[in-house]
């Protein structure tokens, strides 16, 4: 039986990619969104649970430490240690942290305190410091476990049932101005 906290996630950016693509939640292609504007790569390989919102109007992120980078569109089955809460540009943007399930290098991996101190300051120096050169901030209010990382994910999932029709109309940045207003996922 599957354990809870394997989830299945689409990679949308591999390990070590400067190209920053994304799944469009409308046409379901894959997007290159933007080029990092420093030389940063990213530290692990980064997508999205299907079927979850965000508050920042997105499926909620994942990164995940992998051996050799897959492919964007790849379902990965991660397992899930924790979480980074994260702000971004005043947004609640929060990343779940995991290693791939099936990678028997990270069995060893069952909690985000399991894994090397070092590889977790990479991946919080690089969020740190990858919108630098685009003059916008990002804070990291620190690392959570895995029981409060699946909390997370339960609420998206529940937000995403309640936003489904109005996102698969591309009503994304309009829900996002209602959420403002009302003071909802704000930092
Ligand atoms: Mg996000």
């Amino acid at each position: 039986m599957a354990k809870e906290n394997v989830i299945p996630m689409i990679v949308e950016i591999p390990k070590g990619s400067t190209n920053k693509y994304e799944v469009n939640e409308v046409t379901g292609r894959i997007v290159l969104d933007r080029v990092l504007y420093g030389a940063n790569f990213y530290p692990g390989e980064y997508g999205m649970v299907e079927n979850t919102l965000d508050w920042d109007g997105d499926p909620l992120d994942v990164i995940s430490l992998c051996t050799y980078p897959t492919l964007p569109g790849v379902e990965v089955n991660v397992r899930i240690l924790g979480a980074i809460k994260m702000i971004d540009n005043g947004e609640i943007d929060t990343k779940l942290f995991g290693v791939f399930a099936n990678d028997p290098r990270f069995d060893t991996y069952n909690n985000f305190k399991d894994v090397p101190q070092h590889l977790k300051d990479e991946i919080t120096n690089f969020f740190m410091q990858y919108k630098a050169l685009q003059n916008k901030t990002v804070r990291i209010d620190g690392w959570v476990d895995e029981k409060e990382a699946l909390h997370e994910l339960a609420e998206c999932k529940e937000r995403f049932n309640e936003y489904k029709e109005r996102i698969k109309n591309g009503e994304k940045e309009i829900i996002k101005e209602e959420w403002k207003v009302k003071g909802l996922g704000q930092a």
